[in-house]
């Protein structure tokens, strides 16, 4: 088995798998490292926009997706105390895909990371990185696995796509301490949970407001709905407090369903599916760009939004597409991987990503701290009620039918018009 790749994925969510079919579908040796075994269900609001939906064509995943994805979301709603605001979502400008839809993480991620491998991805899972140096031109990364030896890879590419809720894998100047910041009252942990039969409206995408906190619900795959918020680190206290011997889910959910009455009304008679799952603390801000020659970072470990937009999916599959798109066409003008000119491609990914999502975080970051003080948003809630219509306006400006200005089917992208190499031997699982 080579160790030696044109680039290296730390982590196999929707960026970085975005990221291994388009530079294996570009002819680019890829490996990329994921430390969960998939299928895994995930802390995520699991909405797709309809921006996504022609790129997931393009990635080979879309007949797959149109399969099992729940019903188009047409309408968004905002929940707040006994207050049910309702309006159209913006459809999308496409002949086909004008709706955005909601798919388990456990479906999604999986189909993404299949086709990557199907494309002759290396794929090392479950293995952790746990370090990365840079050797003369090309980076090591050591991947880590309890019970077997480690592995090292080296690239002269290292594309960081590990999310942004757990330890980043340590390069050889971070300490252990700079990993974890103490706890603040602000701190924003999140929840989720899965319901069978719960009572939601098929094609409404509720936002939900509440003291503290925010969150959305949908109904997605296979007849499930999904609940996911995230609550600050004093409110959840204040929830334990007055719901003890609960666990911190259960605490903050009898805080969730105290304050959004539209939630208690879909969920009252449905049945949890599965435990429910926490992270946190969430740190939305941007993270780009990444010092280091040939190392770039997409999706969550560039910048992550307040999720209260539901564009976290979104950033992470066009980060990805944006950077492959600067990387392909760089190499397609060269010949090795070694000779692109890192720095200015660096720069130029950095510009084109921060006027694509630098908006949406500022946004989404009005919007949450707006959400988790209705007292204080009393009156933009009155104008809501009046002109329900400027939800749309909002969900318009959060780019939910915007795509990045990404070529997802042009014959000038070399990422997607490039032949696509067939699988090989060595494309499959690493430990199956
Ligand atoms: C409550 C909540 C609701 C949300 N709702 C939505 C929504 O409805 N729609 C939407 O679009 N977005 C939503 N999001 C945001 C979305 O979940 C994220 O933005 C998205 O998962 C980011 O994708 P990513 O690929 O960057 O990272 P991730 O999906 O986090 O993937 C990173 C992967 O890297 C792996 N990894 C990490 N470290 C290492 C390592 N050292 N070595 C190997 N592998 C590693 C992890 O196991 C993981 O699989 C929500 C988020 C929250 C918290």
């Amino acid at each position: 088995m080579s160790t030696t790749f044109d680039a290296i994925i730390i982590g196999a969510g929707p960026a970085g798998s975005t990221a291994a079919i388009r530079l294996a579908s570009a002819g680019w040796s890829v490996a990329i490292v994921e430390k969960r075994q998939f299928p895994r269900r995930k802390v995520c609001g699991e909405c797709i926009a309809a921006s996504n939906l022609p790129l997931l064509d393009a990635l080979g995943i879309g007949e797959q997706f149109d399969a099992l994805a729940g019903p188009d979301l047409q309408r968004v709603g905002l929940f707040v105390g006994q207050r049910r605001i309702i309006a159209p979502l913006p459809p999308m400008a496409h002949a086909r895909h004008r709706w955005g839809r909601a798919l388990g993480r456990e479906h999604l991620d999986t189909l993404l990371l299949a086709r990557a491998a199907a494309l002759g991805v290396q794929v090392f899972q479950p293995r952790t990185v746990k370090q990365h140096v840079t050797e003369g031109v090309l980076h090591r990364c050591t991947l880590a696995r309890a019970g077997k030896p480690d592995v090292h890879l080296h690239a002269p590419v290292l594309v960081h796509a590990h999310g942004s809720w757990e330890p980043a894998p340590r390069d050889a100047i971070q300490t252990e301490a700079t990993h974890r910041p103490p706890h603040r009252n602000g701190d924003l942990l999140a929840f989720k949970a899965t319901f069978r039969n719960a009572r939601i409206q098929s094609g409404l995408l509720p936002v939900l407001a509440f003291p503290g906190g925010y969150g959305g619900m949908v109904l997605g795959d296979h007849g499930l709905t999904t609940l996911a918020f995230c609550i600050r680190r004093d409110a959840l206290q204040a929830a334990r407090a007055a719901h003890p011997g609960s666990s911190a889910a259960e605490a903050a959910f009898a805080h969730v369903l105290a304050c959004c009455a539209g939630v208690g009304d879909a969920v009252t008679d449905a049945e949890l599916f599965g435990n429910w799952l926490a992270v946190g603390p969430l740190q939305p801000g941007i993270r780009m760009p990444v010092p280091g020659k040939g190392q770039f970072a997409i999706g969550n470990a560039a910048g992550e939004a307040h999720p209260i937009l539901g564009e976290g999916m979104s950033m992470a599959i066009q980060s990805a597409w944006l950077l492959t798109g600067h990387l392909v066409a760089q190499r397609a003008q060269g010949s090795a991987t070694t000779r692109i000119d890192f720095h200015s491609l660096g720069m130029s990914y950095a510009r084109a990503w921060h006027s694509n999502f630098a908006p949406r975080l500022r946004f989404a970051a009005v919007c949450s701290h707006l959400a988790m003080r209705p007292h204080a948003a009393a009156p933009l809630l009155s104008l809501l009620q009046r002109w329900p219509r400027l939800l749309t306006r909002g969900a318009r400006i959060a780019g939910k039918v915007r795509q990045a200005g990404l070529p997802a089917t042009s014959a000038g992208d070399p990422a997607i018009s490039a032949p696509i190499p067939e699988p090989t031997l060595e494309s499959t699982h690493e430990h199956r």
